[in-house]
């Protein structure tokens, strides 16, 4: 398209093609190896800026600085509270809940088909463990619950996956091998401690 459109400047061309086109992938993979709400895309916040400076400010330039502020701080939150509320009474469709909620039940279908005997510690000190794949008995996925991180193909997308849910509902049972978020945490940020504060070694 680019191209096409800028057929007659030779140099622009050329200068895309050369930087810009071989580093393509890596423009769409931008954030999304982090969790992002679930969200593919970026028009959730296009959506809300339209609907802050159309419905909340009515299109008005320049506001007043306590003037943005208040609406801010006041009339989005109410509006969302609202939403929020009817969403969770089901009278508003909630796409990432129902989302949610199909991950929920992958999760619990391997809960009780025995998955919480299959899964093993792969570390104590970080609490990061090991989870065979659902559907291909030769993989095997790495949870980490306190980093909220698994390394299976939706997990490393920055999705919430059912293996991460899977862990969530385990911490509720055996104290020990998987004990409550706050202890996970605990450790986890013991060991990033005791690696930061590791006596360097003099050469
Ligand atoms: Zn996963």
């Amino acid at each position: 398209m680019c191209h096409c459109q800028f057929k007659n400047l030779k140099d622009v061309c050329k200068y895309f093609r050369n930087h810009w086109e071989p580093i393509g992938p890596l423009w769409s993979n931008f954030g999304r190896c982090y969790k992002h709400g679930d969200s593919e895309t970026n028009n959730l916040i296009f959506s809300f800026f339209h609907r802050l400076k159309y419905q909340f400010l009515c299109g008005i330039r320049n506001r007043r600085l306590d003037h943005l502020i208040d609406v801010l701080l006041n009339k989005t939150d109410k509006y969302f509270n609202i939403i929020q509320d009817l969403q969770s009474a089901g009278r508003v469709f909630n796409p990432l809940e129902c989302k949610m909620e199909e991950i929920k039940k992958s999760a619990q279908r391997m809960l009780d088909n025995g998955w919480a005997t299959a899964v093993t510690a792969a570390s104590k000190e970080t609490y990061i463990y090991n989870v065979p794949s659902e559907n291909n008995p030769h993989v095997v996925y790495c949870v980490c619950p306190a980093e909220q991180f698994c390394n299976c193909l939706a997990g490393t997308r920055g999705r919430t996956c059912k293996h991460l849910i899977l862990l969530s509902l385990l911490t509720c049972g055996d104290g020990e091998t998987f004990p409550d978020m706050d202890t996970q945490l605990q450790a986890h940020a013991k060991n990033l401690y005791s690696i930061s504060t590791k006596p360097k070694k003099k050469h």
